[in-house]
């Protein structure tokens, strides 16, 4: 069992953020990496509107970074994914995948969010067998074939966008008329020349072969004709979103309708004193890399005062 002041779930922008401050604050976080070390960012390619670099940048490079710099200013970091934390008492418990146990004065939340999926059980079938959330892990197994990608987002535009390199075709598909994504990223799908965007269309089933498993087409239907057509496709990319990583504390925190951790206006208090969250995990408007490092930020800079405030309470007391 291995105590530290401040504990840091997580390891996207917001937890190397709130590392390098609280590092620097002289309070010797630990941060546990979890399974996706480096986040969301580690699985994209060019990041072009994370300030500080004129030239574009990799997301896996600026993750290592963010580590590198956290490592280098003190932050103790974990490669552990955490399946258990009790934060009811105090100092609060944390439990790790490998069965390694901590306590912290402080616990920042910075677990971020992962890929939602349809829900359809031929997705479930056929997901790692040509469906996938991931072109950039799994783009290259496309080479000169057709793809589809479900979305209006900015996620499904850059995936659409990246799969052009490797894909024969990309047909985006879209539930609405009009994309969510960014304008400027719209501009460059509508004027490549490889992508056809398919409107008022939802994918209703996945098609395939067994053995070996594989896919072979899909089933789209248009929501305001609702006719159904079948597509030849090798690959099926789902780009709907993603959901914020707060199971573990569902039963002790407060959240919001949609799921996301319920944090106090303008601050990164929990409904549990000593408990901060920053980032994805608690960001449903702006979900993004510079917004989550400047809530880890914000995070690290709250648990430092509420640590001091409650040594000087101790101090009176005593
Ligand atoms: P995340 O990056 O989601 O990191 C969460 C971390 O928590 C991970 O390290 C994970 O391992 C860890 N974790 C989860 N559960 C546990 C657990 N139980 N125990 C321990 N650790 C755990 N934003 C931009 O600003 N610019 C972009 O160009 C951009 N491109 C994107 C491209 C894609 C494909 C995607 C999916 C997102 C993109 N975003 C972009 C959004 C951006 O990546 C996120 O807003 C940002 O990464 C959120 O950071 P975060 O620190 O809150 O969480
Ligand atoms: P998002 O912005 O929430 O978009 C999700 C898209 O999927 C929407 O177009 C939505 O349709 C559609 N959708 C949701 N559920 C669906 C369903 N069941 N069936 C069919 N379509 C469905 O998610 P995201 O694109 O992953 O982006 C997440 C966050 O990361 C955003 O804040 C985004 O700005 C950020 N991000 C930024 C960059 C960048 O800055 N370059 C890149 C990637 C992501 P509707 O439009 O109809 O709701």
């Amino acid at each position: 069992m291995s105590h530290s002041k401040v504990a840091i779930i997580g390891s996207g922008p917001a937890g190397y953020t709130a590392a390098i401050y609280a590092a620097r604050a002289l309070l010797e976080p630990v941060l546990f990496q979890g399974i996706q070390p480096g986040g969301q960012l580690t699985i994209t390619t060019e990041v072009e509107n994370y300030p500080g670099f004129a030239d574009v940048i990799q997301g896996p490079w600026l993750m290592e970074q963010m580590q590198a710099q956290a490592a280098h200013v003190g932050a103790k970091i974990v490669n552990d994914h955490i399946v258990e934390v009790g934060l009811e008492g105090r100092p609060f418990t944390i439990k790790g995948d490998s069965g390694d146990r901590y306590t912290a004065d402080a616990v920042i939340i910075a677990t971020g969010a992962q890929a939602r999926w349809l829900g359809l059980e031929s997705e479930e079938k056929f997901k790692g067998f040509g469906v996938s959330a991931c072109a950039t892990c799994d783009g290259f197994f496309y080479r000169d074939k057709p793809v589809l990608v479900i979305g209006g987002g900015n996620t499904a535009v850059e995936e659409a966008l990246f799969l052009t390199r490797f894909a024969s075709k990309v047909t985006v598909v879209h539930r609405r008329d009009a994309l969510r994504s960014e304008k400027i990223l719209q501009k460059r799908l509508f004027a490549n020349p490889k992508i056809e965007m398919v409107w008022d269309t939802v994918l209703d089933e996945i098609v395939g072969t067994e053995n070996p498993s594989g896919v072979t087409g899909a089933r789209l239907r248009n929501v305001k004709t609702g006719e159904v057509t079948e597509v030849a496709v090798d690959g099926v990319f789902i780009a709907i979103g993603h959901a914020p990583a707060t199971e573990l504390f569902k039963k002790t925190l407060d959240m919001t309708k949609s799921g996301y951790i319920r944090t106090a206006p303008d601050s990164t208090h929990t409904s549990v004193p000593g408990v901060f969250a920053a980032g994805d995990v608690t960001d449903e408007v702006f979900r993004q890399a510079v917004t989550a490092a400047g809530m880890g930020c914000m995070a690290a800079l709250e648990a430092e005062k509420f640590l001091d405030l409650e040594e000087a309470d101790l101090l009176v007391a005593e």
